[in-house]
């Protein structure tokens, strides 16, 4: 995902399709490594109402953090990538 970090990074899809992806990259016992990202809001209201789509964009990205297991909730360490992870399905 490169270009122009001050613009659009992405269009949020819909929570079903969000969620049928997570479904989808799950496998008994294998850790669910992810990176989170928080953007900053000007207008919560808009967003929350569905009343305009969700502009992800560099300038308000202000956090990213992981990876991380989905499941387990534990940092990646290399240790930890080599164990199954404990927890089996989502
Ligand atoms: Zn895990």
């Amino acid at each position: 995902m490169m270009g122009n970090p001050a613009g659009p990074v992405a269009h949020v899809p819909a929570r079903d399709v969000l969620y049928r992806r997570l479904e989808a990259s799950d496998r008994e016992h294998e850790h669910l490594w992810v990176m989170t990202a928080a953007w900053r809001v000007s207008d919560p209201q808009t967003y929350a109402t569905g009343r305009a789509p969700v502009l992800l964009d560099g300038e308000s990205l202000v956090m990213v953090s992981g990876p991380g297991c989905f499941k387990c909730e534990q940092p990646w360490t290399r240790k930890r990538a080599a164990q199954p992870c404990p927890v089996g399905w989502l």
